[in-house]
C-alpha cells in the first residue's frame, strides 16, 4: 500500500483524497487542513485531519475537532504528499518535504522548477518513473495534452493556435471574478501554451486567453494544421479510443457548457465532477489541412486522474497502460 497525505484540501486536495481512497494500492493516512471550517468537519469524518503549524493545534481543539498533529507529524508516516496548497506555496514547501525524504506531486500553479518533471499521463506517465518531484500540469494544460497527444503521435503537429475562454473562479468561491465583464490576458503566448510545451517539449503552439463570468468550466477553441492528412471523422476516431476524452453532440442537446455538467449530475458523479474532457463532437472540421474544434474542461476535476497515476509512476512498477486502466474504472471513466 503507497500511504499517500494530502497537504491542502481545497478544491483538488478533497477530490484527489477521495478517488486515493477508491485505489486498492493506496491510502491515504492524512489531511492538512488550516482553518477549522465545514471543510474541516466534514473531512474529520472522512479522513484523520492534521493541521499546517502548531498555532493550528489550539484553535482546531478550540473548535471541537479533532486532530493528528501538524503536517510534519504526517509526513513522518507517509510515502508520497500530494500538495494541493494555493498557487506558490507548494514551492516553499518543497524543503519540508526534502526534509521528511518523502516525494511529492505539485499542481498546475506552481512552476516548472518546482519538480524534476511536469506530468500527463497519455503523453510523458514513463518520464515521472522514480521521480521525487513531480508536477501535475494545470487544467488548462491537462486539457490541451488530452485533445493534442492523440494528434501529435498519431498525425503529427506543425502549429496549434488555442483561445483559452477561462473560467471566472469556481463555484464555491465569492471573491474572484470577472463578474459582468471579458477579461484579456494582455501576455502573448498566454502562459498556457508555454505550459504545454513542459510536456511536449516540441510542439510549435500559440494560446491567448480571456476570462469570462462562469464558474462551471473552460471552453478552448483550437486550430491544429496537421502534418498528415486526416478528415474531422479520422480525427475523431482516434479520440474515441482515449477513455479521458468524452464526445458530445450539440444535436443530443448538449448546447452549452451547463448541459454538459448536468450530464455530470445526471450520471450520478460525485460533486458532478467530469474528469473526462469534452470535446463537442460537431464541432470538428477539417478545412484545407487544419483541424478546428471546441473542448470544454470541468477545471475542479480533470487533473484528479493524472494526480492518481503520478503517484504509481513515482513509486512502483505499473506500466501507464495498467495505471490508466486502474483509475478509469475506480473513478467510472468509461
Ligand atoms: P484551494 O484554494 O481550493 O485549496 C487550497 C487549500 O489549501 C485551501 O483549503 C487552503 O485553506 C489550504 N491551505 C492554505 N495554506 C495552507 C498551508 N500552509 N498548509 C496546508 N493547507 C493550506 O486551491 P485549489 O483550487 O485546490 O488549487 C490548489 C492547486 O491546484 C493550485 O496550484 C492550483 O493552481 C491548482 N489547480 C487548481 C484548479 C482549479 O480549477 N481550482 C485546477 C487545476 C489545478
Amino acid at each position: 500500500m503507497i500511504k499517500v497525505a494530502i497537504n491542502g484540501y481545497g478544491t483538488i486536495g478533497k477530490r484527489v483524497a477521495d478517488a486515493v481512497s477508491k485505489q486498492k494500492d493506496m491510502q491515504i493516512v492524512g489531511v492538512v487542513k488550516r482553518t477549522p471550517d465545514y471543510l474541516s468537519r466534514i473531512a474529520a469524518q472522512k479522513h484523520k485531519l492534521y493541521v499546517s503549524d502548531d498555532s493550528g493545534l489550539k484553535t482546531f481543539d478550540e473548535s471541537g475537532i479533532k486532530v493528528h498533529g501538524t503536517v510534519k507529524d504526517l509526513l513522518n508516516g507517509c510515502d508520497i504528499v500530494i500538495d494541493a496548497t494555493p498557487e506558490g506555496m507548494g514551492d516553499q514547501n518543497k524543503a519540508l518535504y526534502r526534509k521528511h525524504n518523502v516525494r511529492a506531486v505539485f499542481q498546475g500553479g506552481e512552476k516548472e522548477t518546482v519538480a524534476d518533471v511536469s506530468f500527463n499521463a497519455y503523453a510523458n506517465y514513463d518520464e515521472a518513473r522514480g521521480k521525487t518531484f513531480v508536477r501535475v500540469v494545470s487544467c488548462n494544460t491537462t486539457a490541451l495534452m488530452r485533445s493534442l497527444y492523440p494528434i501529435y503521435s498519431e498525425l503529427g503537429i506543425k502549429k496549434v493556435n488555442a483561445t483559452l475562454v477561462r473560467r471566472g473562479t469556481d463555484p464555491n468561491d465569492h471573491k474572484k471574478g470577472p463578474m459582468n465583464a471579458i477579461e484579456p490576458s494582455f501576455s502573448f503566448p498566454s502562459h498556457h501554451s508555454i505550459d504545454a510545451k513542459t510536456i511536449i517539449r516540441d510542439l510549435n503552439i500559440d494560446s491567448m486567453a480571456l476570462k469570462v463570468p462562469t464558474t462551471l468550466m473552460h471552453t478552448h477553441v483550437v486550430l491544429v494544421d496537421l502534418a498528415k492528412q486526416a478528415s474531422a471523422k479520422e480525427v475523431l476516431d482516434l479520440w474515441e479510443k482515449y477513455k479521458r476524452i468524452k464526445l458530445f453532440n450539440s444535436k443530443d442537446g448538449y448546447k452549452s457548457t451547463a448541459q454538459i455538467m448536468d450530464f455530470a449530475r445526471e450520471i450520478g458523479r460525485e460533486r458532478s465532477d467530469l474528469f473526462e474532457l469534452a470535446i463537442w463532437k460537431d464541432s470538428a472540421h477539417v478545412n484545407s489541412g487544419t483541424l478546428s474544434y471546441i473542448q470544454a474542461v470541468h477545471q475542479e476535476s480533470i487533473v484528479v486522474p493524472e494526480n492518481v497515476d503520478a503517484i504509481r509512476a513515482m513509486t512502483g512498477d505499473t506500466s501507464k497502460e495498467d495505471s490508466i486502466r486502474i483509475t478509469d474504472s475506480t473513478l467510472g471513466i468509461a
